[in-house]
C-alpha cells in the first residue's frame, strides 16, 4: 500500500513485541500537515512506545512508517532527527549549567554536540533565531539566566524552543503539560496553536482541558491499538472510550 501524499506521516500495522507481549499491536494512523494530533489513553497503553518506535529508539516487529515518502523504520535516530523529526521526552533535559541562550545556541543545527557548539561563531542570524524562538517559547526575558534556575514549566518551554530552532515538520511531546500550573498549560496551548502553523505536532497528553485546546484529532490507544479517532467531541462521547479510561 502506497501512502497518501497528503499525509506527512504514515503509520500502518505497527507493531512491537517485547519477549512476546505486543506493547503496540497492530497501530494505524494518520497524520496530516499542520495537524496537531493528540494521543491519549490509559497508563500501559503503549503511548510513549509509540513515540519510541517513530523516533527510532525502539526498533519495531512490524508494520511501516513513513514520513515524508522516508521509510523511519530503516533509519536510525540520528538520521530521523535530520529528516525532520524532533522528540521531547517526558523530563525536561536541558543542560542547567548553560543558560538559555546558550541551551539554544547548542541545539542550532550546525552544533555538533556542546563543545563544537561553544565555539561556534554567535554570527546574526543564529542569535536572531534564538531570539525569535525564545519568544515563542516565553523565555526571552530570562535569556541569560541558568537554566537550573528555570521552574519546571520554563524547564519544558526550554526544552521545546531547543527543538524547534532544528525547525522539525513533526514534532512529538510526550507530556509537555505534566508539572505545569493552570496558567502555565494555557501558555502552552497557545504556544502549540502557534506553532502547528509550520508543522504537526503528536502530543501525548492526559489533562482533558489541554487536549481541548490543542487537539485537531484525537487518537485514544488502549492495549497498543486504536480504541477510537476523531475530533474531541466524538471520542469524548464514544461508549468505549469512557468504559476503558474517561469514566475513571
Ligand atoms: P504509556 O506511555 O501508554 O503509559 P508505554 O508505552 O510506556 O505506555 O508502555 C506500554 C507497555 O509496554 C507497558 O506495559 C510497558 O511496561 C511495556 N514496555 C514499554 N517499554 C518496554 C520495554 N523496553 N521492554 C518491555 N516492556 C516495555
Ligand atoms: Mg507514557
Amino acid at each position: 500500500m502506497n501512502a497518501r501524499p497528503d499525509f506527512l506521516l504514515t503509520v500502518e500495522n505497527l507493531t512491537v513485541s517485547f519477549d512476546g507481549f505486543k506493547a503496540v499491536n497492530g497501530l494505524s494512523f494518520y497524520v496530516e500537515p499542520n495537524e496537531c494530533r493528540v494521543i491519549i489513553g490509559p497508563n500501559g497503553a503503549g503511548k510513549t512506545t509509540v513515540l519510541d518506535l517513530i523516533c527510532g529508539r525502539t526498533r519495531a516487529t512490524d508494520g511501516k512508517v513513513e514520513f515524508k515518502g522516508q521509510d523511519l523504520l530503516k533509519m536510525r535516530e540520528d538520521q530521523i532527527v535530520h529528516a525532520g523529526v524532533g522528540r521531547k521526552f517526558q523530563t525536561p533535559t536541558v543542560y542547567e549549567d548553560l543558560t538559555v541562550f546558550e541551551n539554544l545556541e547548542i541545539s542550532y543545527p550546525k552544533g555538533h554536540g556542546v563543545f563544537g557548539a561553544l565555539m561556534f561563531r554567535r554570527d546574526d542570524p543564529v542569535k536572531e533565531r534564538i531570539h525569535e524562538i525564545a519568544s515563542v517559547v516565553f523565555l526571552d526575558d530570562l535569556l541569560d539566566m541558568k537554566a537550573a534556575f528555570l521552574s519546571h514549566g520554563q524547564k519544558q518551554w526550554l526544552e521545546i524552543g531547543m527543538l524547534l530552532i532544528q525547525d522539525p515538520e513533526l514534532l512529538m511531546l510526550d507530556e509537555p503539560v505534566a508539572g505545569m500550573s493552570v496558567a502555565e498549560r494555557k501558555q502552552t496551548a497557545e504556544l502549540l496553536n502557534r506553532i502547528i502553523q509550520d508543522r504537526s505536532v503528536i502530543v501525548i497528553e492526559h489533562d482533558m482541558k489541554f487536549v481541548e485546546d490543542i487537539a485537531t484529532r484525537v487518537t485514544v490507544l488502549h492495549q497498543g491499538k486504536v480504541l477510537s479517532e476523531g475530533s474531541m467531541a466524538h471520542v469524548q462521547a464514544d461508549p468505549k472510550v469512557i468504559e476503558v479510561y474517561l469514566g475513571h
